[in-house]
């Protein structure tokens, strides 16, 4: 049997609960250090425009891959670095990162202008009273244009002080970093954000992308919530596309750019530049295509 945990309040004593609860704290306490110790990696999502399926760049994605635990997911150790507070250390390791490929991948004449990476941003980070001045000196640190870095927001992340958040993003709109309010729809207040926001682009959660060929309702709120991003000037992106039909209806109701399995996985930044350049090369020179045949 194991030892009792003197630090956690089980309400509902089962070993079940307990090893859950112990490997929590494993978890918790193992994040710490975890950058340091080269556990941690960012893996890209390929962004692409639906009008021509031209790559629009991509998003940066947290890997941890833990010596005993194997592969952990961003769902289960980002809350909890949320709620420790480890999420700040890892958040500018991971905007650090970011900024690293930005910089090799420029340098190698591998980046068209118009490329962006995506990098998701906690509310803890956007809490932090010079996030974006922080941010400025990281991009000017880094010699980035700021063009090609943009943030991701979810709507949890905004409820807690929405007036910070307001200034905080004006920064960011001033700076012209593109910002996208994510997995719209699935939080709070989401009509109370994109009013009062500076937002530029808006994501569409895979929750209502998943079942688009079988459910009118998700078609109506899909379109829906397109109209009423363009109608407050926000560009807007669906994740998590699995099939054409899916691909194809977005299109067809004017929603911008997608991403998801359908056309590429989160990829190591190997396979990404892989992708790409049997996709379309990230180059803007002259070039065979090899996928669409359009
Ligand atoms: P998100 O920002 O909404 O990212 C999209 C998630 O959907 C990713 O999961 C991605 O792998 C997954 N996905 C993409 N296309 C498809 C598809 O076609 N089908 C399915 N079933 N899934 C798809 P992932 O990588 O596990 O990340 C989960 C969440 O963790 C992210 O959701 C984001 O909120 C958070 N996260 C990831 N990296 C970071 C980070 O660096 N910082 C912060 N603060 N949060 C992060
Ligand atoms: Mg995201
Ligand atoms: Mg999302
Ligand atoms: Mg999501």
């Amino acid at each position: 049997a194991l030892p009792p945990l003197e630090s956690l309040k089980v309400q509902y004593y089962t070993p079940a609960l307990e090893t859950k609860q112990r490997h929590r704290l494993h978890i918790q306490q193992a994040i710490r250090g975890a950058t340091a110790r080269g556990e941690m990696s960012l893996a890209f999502q390929p962004k692409l425009s639906l009008a021509d399926h031209k790559i629009l760049g991509a998003e940066a994605l947290l890997r941890w891959q833990h010596p005993e635990f194997g592969l952990i997911s961003p769902g289960e150790f980002i809350p909890l670095a949320e709620a420790s507070g480890d999420i700040l250390c890892i958040g500018d390791w991971v905007l650090d990162e970011a900024m690293r490929y930005i910089s090799t991948w420029r340098a190698q004449g591998l980046l068209n202008d118009d490329f962006h990476i995506a990098v998701n941003v906690a509310a803890r980070q956007l809490s932090r009273k010079d996030f974006a001045q922080q941010l400025l000196a990281r991009l000017e640190q880094w010699q980035i244009p700021e063009r090609f870095l943009a943030l991701e927001v979810t709507e949890s992340g905004l409820v807690s002080d929405m007036n910070h958040a307001r200034q905080q993003l004006a920064q960011l709109a001033e700076m012209n970093i593109a910002v996208a309010i994510d997995d719209f729809g699935t939080g709070q207040s989401s009509l109370a954000y994109i009013k009062t926001l500076p937002f530029s682009t808006l994501k569409i959660d895979r929750a209502f992308v998943m079942d688009l060929e079988t459910s009118a309702i998700d078609r109506q709120l899909a379109h829906t919530i397109t109209q009423l991003a363009h109608s407050v000037g926000c560009d807007v992106v669906a994740e998590g596309i699995e099939n054409s039909a899916q691909a194809a209806y977005l299109s067809s109701i004017g929603c911008e750019a997608a991403q998801g399995y359908f056309y590429a996985r989160p990829l190591s930044a190997e396979a990404f530049l892989a992708w790409c350049s049997e996709w379309k090369p990230l180059c803007s020179t002259p070039h065979t295509e090899t996928v669409n045949g359009s």
